[in-house]
């Protein structure tokens, strides 16, 4: 009999196992059988080709419409082309070598499934070195890999495509075991789940869509709670570790602060505070993600988180990804401050304190005298790049780490923090994102923060529109889009123009897909064509800083009318005269990348415009993408919908469909409620049994669905 943790290669023959352990990462009868189908084609129904997406490795279900033989033109042999079809689109294939040998199986009318990469030469798609296997017909024993009228279909690789697959998981599934299930049988039970026996058959040989479905439902549990296992056990680790208690004062920084606020706090704000000061006052390590789009008032609430410590007695430090957003912070905490942040100097505040800038780039004598501020507590406030945790740096008595930006700071580096507060103790942490991020991922993906939101500008911005220019089907459109470009700048407006690259990089030839516009050729182009007659400059992030200074410093001066770019300008570039962006490649752009680009347009008075240019076709997954970024500005809907759109895998960072992953059925977004309830499952089962020694079946799920990295850290702490 067959256990879940055997070796393939014994099972199947050795070729097939290499076969899969190469294309597929698949090594074990575990990886095998969670190699779940991508999906179902039902016998007879045939697959949108609309849907195929160029340079994917794809598996579709297709009629032969057309099977024409013909003599190769300069050499000897001959040529089978075959045009297959779904009734609507049409896929071209050809069968070079020795072509006579499909035709007996690829005749006229036949229905079968067809594998390989999607290509596209003249407008026409194509399948470029095809697999297939034939399914109308009596002549062998393929039907018999697949039991009823559903047929999975796997994530595949050329030359182990989705009807071997079906084949390999039959034959290890003919003499699998029935194991103790992982799983408690109490949590089987109150939520009704098949075994997970039944349900590795059913997921991959269904006998009808009920017993899919109960299989579906089992297998996403699996993977709920082996990733609410490792946040629970993370969390766990967490609040059983010392912090430094910074409890509220009266007459301190903070109220002086408060009593000249030139606003009133919304009511996010001040609901978000008081959750923050509670935090703050207690004895264990706050890890809190504070979510709001650019200008919905984070850096007051963390300011006034700061306060507090610094009211305590205790120092604060706030990291942001670059120097150069160091620095504005820095500048920004200090305005904000007034005379509250001047401690040494003339006219300062009585209790007054310092906010001290920690960079790499500082002078020898300047850095010096801030390594001394911050290690003697004279700083109250230190703020840097995230070097400030990874270096040697030594505070005082560090109370709390304001993180800006959650993307660039992951698990890693929160990691590092820990042990960073007096006596080993781990300050407490407020993680800062514009990126809005759903309930559902924020469990999952941020699963060991509590979290918090601004969902509400304090003051009203300009609305943006946006358009998808869709240049493959409306040529003409680009045309017209500079030339609005250049109407845009005679009403004395200046625009931006973003590619996804800069240019100067030596070619990839890795890929068939064309390399994304560059920076420097588009610019070139511009400049000799549609906006001759004004004035461009460049901006990327491998020119040398006095360089980009001086060139952000002529478009904030209104030197330059429009700036061709990459993505730097994504964060802290304020311009309120910009007024058009238009992003070229757009569909090389992640949903929330091209929101927050967009957003430099909506700073000012006028209204701003967004095109959103892109060659790919209509119908396809990236279109999709693009048009859910024009049909909203609602940074929280906007996150909802790239959920539905993109592959749940993605969002884990996991690589593509193949690899071995977290998360292969449950959806973010339609699985709240699962996800909802395996935390707290995991919840009380880690709080029962912190290392999982009692339940050595959760063990293993957590090993077996979570990557090595993320099993990793799990260790470490
Ligand atoms: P974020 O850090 O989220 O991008 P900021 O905290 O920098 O946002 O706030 C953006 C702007 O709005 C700042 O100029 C700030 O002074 C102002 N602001 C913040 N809170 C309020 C409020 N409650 N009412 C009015 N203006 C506010
Ligand atoms: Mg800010």
């Amino acid at each position: 009999m067959t256990g879940l943790r055997d070796k393939l290669p014994p099972l199947l023959g050795a070729k097939t196992a290499k076969a899969l352990a190469e294309s597929l990462d698949i090594h074990t009868v575990a990886d095998l059988l969670r190699h779940y189908p991508r999906r179902y084609a039902e016998r007879g129904e045939l697959t949108n080709i609309a849907g195929l997406e160029i340079g994917e490795h794809a598996t579709v279900m297709a009629r032969v419409e057309k099977v024409n033989m013909r003599r190769m033109r300069n050499k000897p042999g001959h040529i089978l082309e075959l045009v297959i079809t779904d009734g609507q689109r049409r896929l071209s294939c050809a069968f070079f070598g020795r072509p006579h040998q499909h035709e007996r199986q690829l005749r006229l009318g036949r229905t079968g499934l067809f594998a390989g990469k999607v290509t596209a030469f003249r407008n026409t798609l194509q399948l470029a070195n095809p697999e297939y296997q034939m399914l109308d017909g009596d002549d062998d024993s393929a039907m018999d890999d697949f039991v009823g009228a559903i047929i999975p279909v796997y994530p595949a690789a050329a030359g182990m495509p989705s009807w071997s697959i079906a084949r390999c998981v039959r034959q290890v599934l003919d003499t699998l075991e029935r194991e103790e299930d992982p799983m408690p049988r109490e949590l089987l039970d109150g939520y009704q789940l098949m075994d997970l026996f039944d349900a590795l058959h059913n997921i991959h040989r269904p006998k009808d869509h009920d017993a899919l479905e109960a299989a579906r439902d089992r297998l996403k549990w699996d993977e709920a709670m082996a990733v609410q296992l490792i946040f629970a056990q993370r969390r766990f680790s967490t609040v059983s570790r010392p912090a430094p208690a910074c409890a509220r004062t009266k007459d301190g920084l903070l109220d002086a602060f408060d009593q000249r606020l030139p606003f009133e706090l919304t009511e996010g704000q001040r609901a978000v505070g008081e959750d923050i000061a509670a935090d703050l006052s207690g004895e264990h390590p706050m890890n809190r993600l504070l979510q709001g789009e650019v200008g919905s008032g984070k850096t007051v609430v963390a300011l006034r988180a700061m306060l507090q410590v610094v009211d305590s007695g205790r120092q604060a430090a706030m990291l942001a990804p670059t120097e150069v957003l160091a620095a504005q912070h820095a500048r920004s905490l200090r305005e904000m401050l007034g005379d509250l942040g001047q401690a040494g100097e003339l006219g300062a505040a009585e209790n007054a304190t310092k906010v001290t800038l920690l960079t790499g780039s500082m002078s020898t004598k300047e850095r010096k005298q801030a390594l001394l501020d911050t290690a003697s507590g004279a700083a109250g406030i230190v703020v840097g790049t995230h070097a400030l945790i990874q270096d040697t740096v030594s505070f005082a008595d560090l109370g709390l780490v304001v993180v800006d930006e959650q993307h660039r700071f992951g698990v890693e580096q929160r990691d590092a923090l820990r042990s960073r507060a007096a006596n080993g103790g781990s300050p407490h942490v407020l993680v800062m994102t514009a990126t809005p991020i759903p309930r559902t991922v924020a469990m999952t993906v941020y699963g060991d923060l509590e979290t918090s939101a601004l969902r509400h500008m304090p003051v009203g911005r300009s609305p943006i529109k946006t358009s998808v220019v869709p240049v493959a089907e409306k040529p003409a459109w680009l045309d017209r889009a500079w030339q609005r470009l250049v109407e845009e700048v005679r009403k004395g407006h200046q625009a931006y123009v973003v590619c996804p690259r800069i240019g100067d990089e030596p070619a990839s030839n890795n890929s068939d897909r064309r390399p994304p516009l560059a920076v420097l050729d588009v610019a070139a182009e511009l400049e000799n064509g549609p906006l001759s007659e004004l004035r461009l400059g460049i901006l990327h992030g491998r020119m040398p800083p006095d360089e980009k200074d001086a060139v952000m410093r002529a478009f904030a001066a209104g030197k330059l009318d429009v700036l061709v770019a990459t993505t730097v300008i994504e964060v802290g570039v304020n311009v309120p005269n910009a007024t058009m962006m238009v992003i070229m490649d757009a569909d090389r752009f992640g949903v929330s990348q091209l929101h927050q680009l967009r957003g430099r347009v909506g700073r000012g008075s006028v209204p701003g415009l967004c095109l959103l240019v892109t060659e790919t076709l209509d119908g396809t997954a990236t279109r999709e993408r693009l048009a859910a970024v024009e049909s909203t500005t609602d940074g929280f809907e906007l996150s909802r919908l790239d959920l539905e759109l993109r592959r749940e895998g993605d969002i884990l960072g996991a690589a593509q469909s193949g690899k071995r992953s977290g998360l292969k059925l449950l959806s973010l977004l339609r699985d709240e409620d699962v996800i909802a309830a395996a935390r707290e499952r995991a919840q009380e089962i880690v709080s029962g049994d912190p290392a999982l020694e009692r339940h050595p079946g959760l063990a293993h799920m957590v090993s077996d669905l979570v990557d090595e990295d993320r099993a990793e850290y799990l260790e470490k702490s």
